[in-house]
Protein backbone atom coordinates (compact mmCIF):
# COMPACT_ATOMS: atom_id res chain seq x y z
CA UNK A 1 0.00 0.00 0.00
CA UNK A 2 1.18 3.59 -0.91
CA UNK A 3 1.35 5.78 2.07
CA UNK A 4 2.12 8.66 -0.16
CA UNK A 5 -1.40 9.36 -1.95
CA UNK A 6 -3.42 6.83 0.38
CA UNK A 7 -7.34 6.78 -0.49
CA UNK A 8 -9.50 6.21 2.12
CA UNK A 9 -11.72 2.98 2.08
CA UNK A 10 -14.19 4.58 4.95
CA UNK A 11 -15.03 7.66 2.61
CA UNK A 12 -15.32 5.50 -0.19
CA UNK A 13 -17.75 3.13 1.34
CA UNK A 14 -19.85 6.13 2.78
CA UNK A 15 -20.21 8.13 -0.57
CA UNK A 16 -21.35 4.59 -2.55
CA UNK A 17 -23.75 4.13 0.23
CA UNK A 18 -25.19 7.78 0.51
CA UNK A 19 -25.09 7.37 -3.16
CA UNK A 20 -27.32 4.34 -2.12
CA UNK A 21 -29.59 6.16 -1.23
CA UNK A 22 -31.05 7.67 -3.98
CA UNK A 23 -33.53 5.80 -5.65
CA UNK A 24 -33.55 3.22 -3.36
CA UNK A 25 -35.20 0.10 -2.81
CA UNK A 26 -36.69 -2.29 0.00
CA UNK A 27 -34.24 -4.95 -0.41
CA UNK A 28 -30.83 -2.69 -0.82
CA UNK A 29 -30.96 -2.17 -4.29
CA UNK A 30 -31.24 0.63 -6.91
CA UNK A 31 -33.46 2.27 -9.11
CA UNK A 32 -31.67 5.15 -11.06
CA UNK A 33 -33.01 4.90 -14.90
CA UNK A 34 -31.17 7.25 -17.10
CA UNK A 35 -32.40 10.70 -16.74
CA UNK A 36 -35.17 9.96 -14.66
CA UNK A 37 -35.67 12.29 -11.60
CA UNK A 38 -33.73 9.65 -9.60
CA UNK A 39 -30.85 9.70 -11.90
CA UNK A 40 -30.94 13.51 -11.86
CA UNK A 41 -30.70 13.83 -7.87
CA UNK A 42 -27.82 11.28 -8.10
CA UNK A 43 -26.29 13.10 -10.55
CA UNK A 44 -26.74 16.64 -8.89
CA UNK A 45 -25.12 14.65 -5.57
CA UNK A 46 -22.17 14.24 -7.79
CA UNK A 47 -21.82 17.36 -9.07
CA UNK A 48 -21.92 18.87 -6.10
CA UNK A 49 -19.56 16.63 -4.23
CA UNK A 50 -17.03 17.52 -7.44
CA UNK A 51 -17.48 20.68 -6.71
CA UNK A 52 -16.64 20.55 -3.31
CA UNK A 53 -13.52 18.63 -4.33
CA UNK A 54 -12.56 21.81 -6.20
CA UNK A 55 -13.49 20.29 -9.44
CA UNK A 56 -14.81 22.15 -12.70
CA UNK A 57 -17.79 20.37 -14.17
CA UNK A 58 -19.20 20.61 -17.67
CA UNK A 59 -21.71 18.37 -19.34
CA UNK A 60 -21.92 17.59 -23.31
CA UNK A 61 -24.81 17.71 -25.54
CA UNK A 62 -25.73 14.09 -24.50
CA UNK A 63 -25.35 14.85 -21.05
CA UNK A 64 -21.92 13.13 -19.86
CA UNK A 65 -20.60 14.92 -17.30
CA UNK A 66 -16.91 15.58 -17.08
CA UNK A 67 -15.47 16.88 -13.65
CA UNK A 68 -11.81 18.04 -14.31
CA UNK A 69 -9.00 18.04 -11.59
CA UNK A 70 -6.76 20.74 -13.38
CA UNK A 71 -3.29 19.91 -13.39
CA UNK A 72 -0.24 22.01 -13.42
CA UNK A 73 -0.36 21.99 -17.39
CA UNK A 74 -3.96 22.92 -18.96
CA UNK A 75 -2.78 22.05 -22.63
CA UNK A 76 -2.42 18.24 -21.86
CA UNK A 77 -4.80 15.97 -23.01
CA UNK A 78 -6.79 14.86 -19.88
CA UNK A 79 -6.09 11.27 -17.84
CA UNK A 80 -9.62 9.80 -17.51
CA UNK A 81 -11.72 7.29 -15.52
CA UNK A 82 -15.33 7.21 -14.76
CA UNK A 83 -18.37 5.10 -15.44
CA UNK A 84 -22.41 5.19 -15.27
CA UNK A 85 -24.86 6.47 -12.35
CA UNK A 86 -27.72 4.76 -13.89
CA UNK A 87 -28.87 1.47 -12.88
CA UNK A 88 -31.19 -0.88 -13.99
CA UNK A 89 -34.58 -1.31 -12.53
CA UNK A 90 -34.00 -3.65 -10.22
CA UNK A 91 -29.77 -2.15 -9.77
CA UNK A 92 -27.38 -2.64 -6.98
CA UNK A 93 -25.38 0.12 -5.45
CA UNK A 94 -21.59 -1.13 -7.38
CA UNK A 95 -22.43 -1.98 -10.48
CA UNK A 96 -20.79 1.89 -12.69
CA UNK A 97 -21.49 4.07 -9.40
CA UNK A 98 -18.64 2.39 -8.01
CA UNK A 99 -16.29 3.40 -11.06
CA UNK A 100 -17.48 7.08 -11.00
CA UNK A 101 -17.07 7.09 -6.80
CA UNK A 102 -13.62 5.52 -7.30
CA UNK A 103 -12.68 8.42 -9.84
CA UNK A 104 -14.50 10.78 -7.05
CA UNK A 105 -12.17 8.95 -4.55
CA UNK A 106 -8.96 9.43 -6.48
CA UNK A 107 -9.55 13.34 -6.59
CA UNK A 108 -10.22 13.53 -2.65
CA UNK A 109 -7.32 11.62 -1.94
CA UNK A 110 -4.70 13.55 -4.24
CA UNK A 111 -6.13 16.70 -2.40
CA UNK A 112 -5.46 15.24 0.79
CA UNK A 113 -1.85 14.10 -0.83
CA UNK A 114 -1.80 17.77 -1.69
CA UNK A 115 -0.18 16.04 -5.03
CA UNK A 116 -0.27 18.11 -8.53
CA UNK A 117 -0.21 16.54 -11.22
CA UNK A 118 0.87 17.76 -14.59
CA UNK A 119 -2.40 16.84 -16.77
CA UNK A 120 -5.60 17.41 -15.87
CA UNK A 121 -8.00 14.46 -15.02
CA UNK A 122 -11.21 14.12 -15.59
CA UNK A 123 -14.01 11.73 -13.75
CA UNK A 124 -17.16 11.36 -16.45
CA UNK A 125 -20.07 10.21 -15.43
CA UNK A 126 -21.81 8.81 -19.40
CA UNK A 127 -25.27 8.98 -19.71
CA UNK A 128 -27.59 5.96 -19.61
CA UNK A 129 -25.39 3.05 -19.71
CA UNK A 130 -28.02 0.50 -19.03
CA UNK A 131 -30.28 1.42 -21.90
CA UNK A 132 -33.50 1.08 -19.46
CA UNK A 133 -36.11 3.94 -20.05
CA UNK A 134 -34.45 4.98 -23.64
CA UNK A 135 -32.03 3.14 -26.36
CA UNK A 136 -29.61 2.53 -27.55
CA UNK A 137 -27.64 1.15 -23.95
CA UNK A 138 -24.26 2.83 -23.30
CA UNK A 139 -25.47 5.65 -25.28
CA UNK A 140 -22.91 8.56 -23.79
CA UNK A 141 -20.12 6.78 -24.77
CA UNK A 142 -21.43 5.89 -27.99
CA UNK A 143 -21.82 9.27 -29.07
CA UNK A 144 -18.49 10.43 -27.37
CA UNK A 145 -16.74 7.82 -29.60
CA UNK A 146 -19.06 8.75 -32.80
CA UNK A 147 -20.92 5.42 -33.00
CA UNK A 148 -23.94 7.06 -32.77
CA UNK A 149 -25.05 10.71 -34.19
CA UNK A 150 -25.91 12.73 -31.50
CA UNK A 151 -29.37 13.38 -33.11
CA UNK A 152 -30.00 10.20 -32.93
CA UNK A 153 -29.47 10.03 -29.08
CA UNK A 154 -31.86 13.16 -28.57
CA UNK A 155 -34.96 11.96 -30.90
CA UNK A 156 -34.51 8.71 -28.82
CA UNK A 157 -38.18 8.27 -27.08
CA UNK A 158 -38.17 7.15 -23.37
CA UNK A 159 -40.64 5.08 -21.70
CA UNK A 160 -42.66 7.67 -20.68
CA UNK A 161 -43.24 9.43 -23.60
CA UNK A 162 -41.21 12.08 -23.50
CA UNK A 163 -37.89 12.88 -26.19
CA UNK A 164 -34.05 12.34 -24.41
CA UNK A 165 -33.52 16.19 -25.53
CA UNK A 166 -36.38 16.93 -23.12
CA UNK A 167 -35.29 14.80 -20.31
CA UNK A 168 -31.77 16.33 -20.64
CA UNK A 169 -33.32 19.94 -21.10
CA UNK A 170 -35.66 19.36 -18.27
CA UNK A 171 -32.67 17.66 -15.80
CA UNK A 172 -30.40 20.18 -16.53
CA UNK A 173 -27.51 17.96 -17.98
CA UNK A 174 -27.69 19.35 -22.23
CA UNK A 175 -24.59 21.08 -22.62
CA UNK A 176 -22.99 22.49 -25.35
CA UNK A 177 -19.75 20.35 -25.91
CA UNK A 178 -19.53 18.29 -28.77
CA UNK A 179 -18.41 14.64 -28.40
CA UNK A 180 -14.89 14.66 -30.02
CA UNK A 181 -14.46 18.28 -28.63
CA UNK A 182 -12.53 16.66 -25.57
CA UNK A 183 -9.53 14.51 -26.03
CA UNK A 184 -8.28 12.40 -23.17
CA UNK A 185 -4.57 11.23 -22.70
CA UNK A 186 -6.07 7.74 -21.65
CA UNK A 187 -9.61 6.63 -20.37
CA UNK A 188 -9.23 4.10 -17.12
CA UNK A 189 -12.89 2.79 -16.26
CA UNK A 190 -12.86 0.36 -12.63
CA UNK A 191 -15.64 -1.29 -12.31
CA UNK A 192 -17.63 -4.67 -9.97
CA UNK A 193 -16.66 -7.84 -12.05
CA UNK A 194 -20.17 -8.62 -12.08
CA UNK A 195 -18.65 -12.40 -12.62
CA UNK A 196 -17.63 -15.01 -10.02
CA UNK A 197 -13.97 -15.30 -11.06
CA UNK A 198 -11.75 -13.15 -8.84
CA UNK A 199 -14.01 -14.09 -6.00
CA UNK A 200 -13.02 -18.16 -6.99
CA UNK A 201 -9.38 -17.31 -7.72
CA UNK A 202 -8.84 -15.26 -4.71
CA UNK A 203 -7.50 -11.98 -6.26
CA UNK A 204 -8.00 -8.81 -5.58
CA UNK A 205 -7.38 -6.63 -8.56
CA UNK A 206 -8.25 -7.82 -12.46
CA UNK A 207 -6.41 -6.23 -14.86
CA UNK A 208 -9.02 -6.41 -17.99
CA UNK A 209 -7.25 -6.77 -21.39
CA UNK A 210 -10.16 -7.78 -23.73
CA UNK A 211 -14.02 -7.56 -23.82
CA UNK A 212 -15.02 -10.26 -25.64
CA UNK A 213 -17.34 -9.96 -29.05
CA UNK A 214 -20.76 -10.77 -29.45
CA UNK A 215 -23.05 -11.85 -32.18
CA UNK A 216 -27.17 -11.96 -32.04
CA UNK A 217 -29.04 -14.23 -35.14
CA UNK A 218 -32.63 -14.23 -34.87
CA UNK A 219 -33.55 -17.96 -36.52
CA UNK A 220 -37.12 -17.85 -37.96
CA UNK A 221 -37.92 -21.52 -38.73
CA UNK A 222 -41.20 -22.13 -41.02
CA UNK A 223 -43.40 -24.92 -41.09
CA UNK A 224 -46.94 -25.57 -41.41
CA UNK A 225 -49.69 -25.01 -39.10
CA UNK A 226 -51.80 -28.83 -38.65
CA UNK A 227 -54.45 -30.23 -36.60
CA UNK A 228 -52.50 -32.54 -33.51
CA UNK A 229 -54.98 -35.43 -33.66
CA UNK A 230 -55.16 -35.97 -37.35
CA UNK A 231 -51.73 -35.32 -39.14
CA UNK A 232 -49.66 -38.84 -38.95
CA UNK A 233 -46.12 -38.29 -37.73
CA UNK A 234 -44.39 -38.40 -40.64
CA UNK A 235 -46.49 -36.04 -42.13
CA UNK A 236 -45.79 -33.39 -40.30
CA UNK A 237 -43.72 -30.13 -40.57
CA UNK A 238 -43.39 -28.82 -37.08
CA UNK A 239 -41.28 -25.75 -36.74
CA UNK A 240 -40.90 -26.36 -32.78
CA UNK A 241 -39.50 -29.73 -33.38
CA UNK A 242 -36.78 -28.61 -35.90
CA UNK A 243 -36.12 -25.21 -33.79
CA UNK A 244 -35.25 -27.89 -30.92
CA UNK A 245 -32.71 -29.94 -32.80
CA UNK A 246 -30.78 -26.63 -34.09
CA UNK A 247 -30.75 -25.62 -30.14
CA UNK A 248 -29.55 -29.36 -29.13
CA UNK A 249 -27.35 -28.72 -31.96
CA UNK A 250 -25.55 -25.60 -32.05
CA UNK A 251 -25.47 -25.81 -28.07
CA UNK A 252 -22.88 -28.93 -28.71
CA UNK A 253 -20.75 -26.97 -31.00
CA UNK A 254 -20.46 -24.20 -28.44
CA UNK A 255 -19.86 -26.89 -26.14
CA UNK A 256 -16.62 -28.89 -27.93
CA UNK A 257 -15.32 -25.38 -29.32
CA UNK A 258 -13.76 -23.95 -26.25
CA UNK A 259 -13.48 -23.42 -22.85
CA UNK A 260 -14.46 -19.35 -24.03
CA UNK A 261 -17.04 -20.01 -26.22
CA UNK A 262 -20.64 -18.44 -24.95
CA UNK A 263 -23.61 -19.53 -26.99
CA UNK A 264 -27.40 -18.62 -24.90
CA UNK A 265 -30.79 -19.09 -26.45
CA UNK A 266 -32.74 -16.97 -24.29
CA UNK A 267 -35.54 -16.05 -26.19
CA UNK A 268 -38.13 -18.70 -28.23
CA UNK A 269 -41.55 -18.05 -29.55
CA UNK A 270 -43.57 -20.26 -31.27
CA UNK A 271 -46.79 -20.31 -32.77
CA UNK A 272 -49.93 -20.40 -32.86
CA UNK A 273 -48.38 -21.77 -29.60
CA UNK A 274 -51.54 -23.45 -29.50
CA UNK A 275 -52.11 -27.01 -26.81
CA UNK A 276 -53.79 -29.10 -29.96
CA UNK A 277 -51.98 -27.26 -33.41
CA UNK A 278 -48.43 -28.18 -34.79
CA UNK A 279 -46.16 -25.20 -34.19
CA UNK A 280 -46.01 -24.19 -37.89
CA UNK A 281 -43.68 -21.32 -36.98
CA UNK A 282 -40.46 -21.03 -34.20
CA UNK A 283 -37.77 -17.73 -33.91
CA UNK A 284 -35.17 -17.65 -31.48
CA UNK A 285 -32.09 -15.55 -30.65
CA UNK A 286 -28.76 -16.77 -30.29
CA UNK A 287 -26.56 -14.93 -28.32
CA UNK A 288 -22.97 -15.91 -29.43
CA UNK A 289 -19.94 -14.35 -27.39
CA UNK A 290 -16.41 -15.23 -27.63
CA UNK A 291 -12.99 -13.05 -26.89
CA UNK A 292 -11.49 -13.90 -30.65
CA UNK A 293 -12.89 -12.69 -33.73
CA UNK A 294 -11.64 -15.79 -35.98
CA UNK A 295 -13.34 -17.89 -33.66
CA UNK A 296 -16.61 -15.58 -33.99
CA UNK A 297 -16.87 -15.94 -36.88
CA UNK A 298 -16.22 -20.09 -37.50
CA UNK A 299 -18.67 -20.74 -34.56
CA UNK A 300 -21.25 -18.37 -36.58
CA UNK A 301 -20.73 -20.38 -39.89
CA UNK A 302 -20.97 -23.69 -38.15
CA UNK A 303 -23.53 -23.33 -36.26
CA UNK A 304 -25.76 -21.82 -39.47
CA UNK A 305 -24.38 -24.70 -41.51
CA UNK A 306 -25.93 -27.41 -39.01
CA UNK A 307 -29.38 -25.30 -38.56
CA UNK A 308 -29.49 -25.47 -42.21
CA UNK A 309 -29.10 -28.97 -42.29
CA UNK A 310 -31.58 -30.03 -39.59
CA UNK A 311 -34.61 -27.41 -41.51
CA UNK A 312 -33.43 -29.19 -44.47
CA UNK A 313 -33.87 -32.99 -43.21
CA UNK A 314 -36.99 -31.63 -41.64
CA UNK A 315 -38.84 -30.05 -44.56
CA UNK A 316 -38.96 -27.00 -43.01
CA UNK A 317 -37.67 -22.99 -44.14
CA UNK A 318 -35.06 -20.99 -42.13
CA UNK A 319 -34.47 -17.85 -42.84
CA UNK A 320 -31.07 -16.37 -40.68
CA UNK A 321 -30.69 -12.69 -39.62
CA UNK A 322 -27.32 -11.27 -37.91
CA UNK A 323 -29.02 -8.43 -35.95
CA UNK A 324 -26.12 -7.27 -34.20
CA UNK A 325 -22.43 -8.45 -34.28
CA UNK A 326 -20.10 -6.49 -32.12
CA UNK A 327 -16.17 -7.39 -32.30
CA UNK A 328 -13.90 -8.20 -29.38
CA UNK A 329 -11.82 -5.00 -28.10
CA UNK A 330 -8.52 -5.13 -27.11
CA UNK A 331 -7.40 -2.64 -24.57
CA UNK A 332 -3.86 -0.60 -25.47
CA UNK A 333 -0.65 -2.59 -24.03
CA UNK A 334 0.63 0.42 -22.32
CA UNK A 335 -2.62 1.26 -20.56
CA UNK A 336 -3.21 -2.27 -19.49
CA UNK A 337 0.77 -2.67 -18.38
CA UNK A 338 0.51 0.69 -16.38
CA UNK A 339 -2.45 -0.75 -14.32
CA UNK A 340 -0.56 -4.48 -13.83
CA UNK A 341 2.56 -2.27 -12.46
CA UNK A 342 0.27 -0.36 -10.54
CA UNK A 343 -1.17 -3.66 -8.93
CA UNK A 344 1.64 -5.18 -8.22
CA UNK A 345 3.84 -2.21 -6.96
CA UNK A 346 0.78 -1.97 -4.37
CA UNK A 347 1.35 -5.90 -3.30
CA UNK A 348 -2.75 -6.57 -4.81
CA UNK A 349 -2.75 -10.09 -5.88
CA UNK A 350 -4.11 -9.51 -9.30
CA UNK A 351 -4.78 -11.39 -12.66
CA UNK A 352 -5.80 -10.71 -16.64
CA UNK A 353 -9.06 -10.73 -17.68
CA UNK A 354 -11.09 -10.53 -19.87
CA UNK A 355 -14.73 -8.95 -19.90
CA UNK A 356 -17.60 -11.07 -20.52
CA UNK A 357 -19.80 -7.47 -20.27
CA UNK A 358 -20.11 -4.59 -22.60
CA UNK A 359 -18.64 -1.63 -20.77
CA UNK A 360 -18.41 2.28 -21.71
CA UNK A 361 -15.00 1.56 -21.72
CA UNK A 362 -15.27 -0.53 -25.11
CA UNK A 363 -16.52 2.46 -27.00
CA UNK A 364 -13.94 5.00 -25.29
CA UNK A 365 -11.05 2.28 -26.49
CA UNK A 366 -12.23 3.25 -30.31
CA UNK A 367 -11.25 7.26 -29.32
CA UNK A 368 -8.63 7.02 -26.58
CA UNK A 369 -5.82 4.46 -25.26
CA UNK A 370 -7.98 2.62 -22.52
CA UNK A 371 -8.12 0.01 -19.81
CA UNK A 372 -10.47 -1.32 -17.16
CA UNK A 373 -9.94 -2.80 -13.57
CA UNK A 374 -12.26 -4.97 -11.95
CA UNK A 375 -12.75 -6.09 -8.16
CA UNK A 376 -14.51 -9.17 -7.24
CA UNK A 377 -18.04 -8.32 -5.85
CA UNK A 378 -20.16 -11.05 -3.86
CA UNK A 379 -20.72 -14.32 -5.37
CA UNK A 380 -20.58 -12.38 -8.50
CA UNK A 381 -24.27 -11.09 -8.52
CA UNK A 382 -24.63 -8.04 -10.99
CA UNK A 383 -27.73 -6.72 -12.23
CA UNK A 384 -29.70 -7.87 -8.91
CA UNK A 385 -30.75 -5.65 -5.39
CA UNK A 386 -28.36 -8.04 -3.27
CA UNK A 387 -24.71 -6.79 -5.47
CA UNK A 388 -22.13 -6.33 -2.84
CA UNK A 389 -18.25 -6.05 -2.38
CA UNK A 390 -16.07 -5.75 0.17
CA UNK A 391 -15.04 -1.87 1.32
CA UNK A 392 -10.97 -2.84 1.11
CA UNK A 393 -11.29 -4.48 -2.72
CA UNK A 394 -13.27 -1.75 -3.52
CA UNK A 395 -10.53 0.65 -1.86
CA UNK A 396 -7.65 -1.98 -3.50
CA UNK A 397 -9.52 -0.89 -6.79
CA UNK A 398 -9.20 2.71 -6.03
CA UNK A 399 -6.04 2.65 -5.14
CA UNK A 400 -4.88 1.31 -8.27
CA UNK A 401 -7.00 3.69 -10.62
CA UNK A 402 -5.34 6.32 -8.56
CA UNK A 403 -1.50 5.03 -9.07
CA UNK A 404 -2.38 4.15 -12.94
CA UNK A 405 -4.19 7.76 -13.47
CA UNK A 406 -1.24 9.46 -11.58
CA UNK A 407 1.53 7.40 -13.26
CA UNK A 408 -0.50 8.52 -16.92
CA UNK A 409 -0.61 12.28 -15.63
CA UNK A 410 2.74 12.76 -14.33
CA UNK A 411 3.25 14.61 -10.98
CA UNK A 412 4.22 18.30 -11.21
CA UNK A 413 4.42 18.47 -7.17
ZN1 LIG B 1 -21.87 -1.18 -15.47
Amino acid sequence: MNAEMPVNADRLWRSLMDMGQVGALPHGGCCRTALSAEDKAGRDLFVRWCREAGCEVEFDVVGNIFARRPGRDPARAAVATGSHLDTQPHGGKFDGIYGVLAGLEVVRALNDARIRTEAPIDVVVWTNEEGVRFGPPLAGSSAFAGVVDVEQVHAGMTLDGTTVRDDLEATGYLGREQPGERRFDCFVEAHIEQGPILEAERKTIGVVTLVQGLRWLRVTVTGMDGHAGTTPMDRRRDALLAAAEMVLAINRIAREADEWARLTNGKFEIEPNSGATIPGRAVFICDLRHPEAATLDALDRRMQEAMRGIAQAAGVDIEIERLMNKPPVQFEPKVVETIRQSARQLGYASIDMLSGAGHDAMNVARVAPTGMIFVPCKDGLSHNEAESAEPEHLAAGAQTLLQTLVARAGRAT
